[in-house]
């Protein structure tokens, strides 16, 4: 059993509004036993001989951070498809020519150095929202879960803990038309039958679980959606949909359903405490009401909906209204919670032309403990005694952040700050490198194998 002192310069502790100087914290295997913060005169000074075995942790440490929202394999059109006019709607285009490209073997490859490459910006716990489920033309691989078992097993190499969010893709759009071309691998054909794959599907190792994912009002009927919401409440999962990234997507529901997204889940039973909504981007003013009413997550992701020029959601009345808000990178066009985290307050600055909407500890909450609990580790996120040993070390001497206060990282830090990870007791990330993965090479060669150049 692994029993490891560590001795933070500083350690953001839950409640705090700012980080705590000189914190001993004690693990045991993949647990933090012992959370104490030292005082002037029990410090690393005094106490020398008692700290000798401690191992220092130079800079702030952070909880593990959580990534709620990733479609792995977008990380292949990064800086691809960025320039240039057109909207999410060209975008999709792209992507679903890399989808349509990728099988179990690369799907493990990409996703590896993908997660990966999150491990370096300090996330231990991704939410994969995952709907390449069949081969070409929707052909079943022999093992129908096999794209989702090479998630599971990349999140395993990468070192980091996952959420398969099995996404339940049916229709092309709202009024129900089939899918056609690269959609066709998304489907499986009603509810019923994606629950009875996903039933068939055990995740292997302690480091995943899985969760439902609805993918959104435009690919799943409506009356189909009680059926995954059904089956998310049976196993107590996290159940996770796209909601009003787009106007058009409101549009189209009010056309066809003569409501908005927000409340044709609630009639069917989606929204609640488990539910974590994506983007959220365009809601009512009722929506808002509804989605804090039933305590449902809004995941956010503003470094991909700034680069689909995707709009400017109502992000403060959101948590006003009781909504616990979590971070997502989505399309990662960037990997960088740091990035998401303050573009949550500045975005809000530029719609509002007002400073000061988010504390730091808002966002730190956003970014660890919200993140976690909606992907259903309600054990993470906090460095507190029974979470789990999950320590994020980032740099107070970097060109960016020499000179910051600790509480000032959010405004400061990068990803490329983070100089350590522990991720359930074991160090993941040492000295800004992945402790087994080559992750600029593996990027390189797995998206090489997807694209065309
Ligand atoms: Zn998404």
């Amino acid at each position: 059993m692994t029993s490891t002192r560590w001795l933070a310069e500083y350690a953001w502790l839950p409640g705090e509004a700012a980080p705590t100087p000189d914190v001993l914290i004690e693990t045991v295997h993949d647990r933090i036993t012992g959370v104490t913060p030292l005082t002037p005169d029990g410090g690393p000074d005094a106490g020398v001989d008692v700290l000798a075995d401690a191992v220092r942790l130079p800079g702030l440490t952070l909880p593990g951070l959580a990534n709620a929202h990733s479609h792995a394999f977008h990380r292949a059109l990064r800086g691809r498809t960025h320039s240039g006019r057109g909207d999410f709607w060209s975008w999709r285009d792209q992507m679903y020519a890399v989808a349509a490209r990728l099988d179990p073997d690369s799907y493990l490859a990409l996703a590896r150095a993908v997660y990966a490459e999150m491990a370096l910006s300090g996330v231990t716990c991704v939410g994969e929202f995952h709907y390449l489920h069949h081969g070409p033309g929707g052909s079943r691989y022999a093992d129908p879960n096999a794209m989702g078992a090479a998630l599971v097993e990349a999140a395993a190499q990468a070192g980091v803990r996952l959420t398969l969010l099995d996404t339940c893709y049916l229709t092309a759009s709202v009024d129900g038309r089939p899918l056609v071309g690269p959609q066709q691998r998304f489907g499986d054909g009603d509810a019923l039958r994606w629950a009875e794959r996903l039933d068939a599907f055990t995740p292997d190792g302690g480091h995943a679980r899985l969760g439902a994912a609805i993918h959104s009002v435009r690919a799943v009927p409506a009356e189909q959606l009680a059926t995954v919401a059904g089956w998310a409440r049976r196993r107590d999962a996290p159940l996770h949909v796209h909601l009003s990234e787009q106007p058009a997507e409101n549009d189209a529901c009010r056309a066809v359903h003569g409501c908005t997204p927000t409340r044709l889940l609630a009639d069917h039973g989606v929204l609640g405490r488990a539910t974590t909504a994506v983007h959220a981007t365009h809601p009512t003013s009722a929506d808002v009401g509804l989605l804090g009413e039933s305590r449902t997550g809004v995941c956010l992701c503003p470094t991909t909906e700034r680069d689909l020029a995707d709009g400017i959601g109502p992000v403060r009345r959101m948590a006003d209204a009781g909504i616990p808000l979590s971070l997502g990178s989505d399309s990662h066009a960037v990997i960088d919670l740091f990035e998401e985290a303050r573009a949550v307050e500045l975005d809000e600055r530029l719609r509002t032309r007002r400073r000061g909407h988010f504390t730091p500890a808002e966002l730190l909450a956003a970014a660890s403990t919200a993140g976690h609990a909606a992907l259903g580790w309600t054990d993470a996120g906090r460095i507190a005694v029974g979470d789990r040993a999950d320590l994020v070390t980032v740099r107070l001497d970097s060109v960016r952040t020499a000179g910051v206060i600790p509480a000032g990282v959010w405004f400061a830090a990068s990803a490329a700050d983070v100089a350590q990870v522990v991720v359930d007791g074991r160090v993941l990330v040492r000295d800004g490198r992945h402790v087994r993965v080559d992750v600029p090479e593996e990027l390189t060669s797995a998206i090489r194998g997807v694209t065309d150049a």
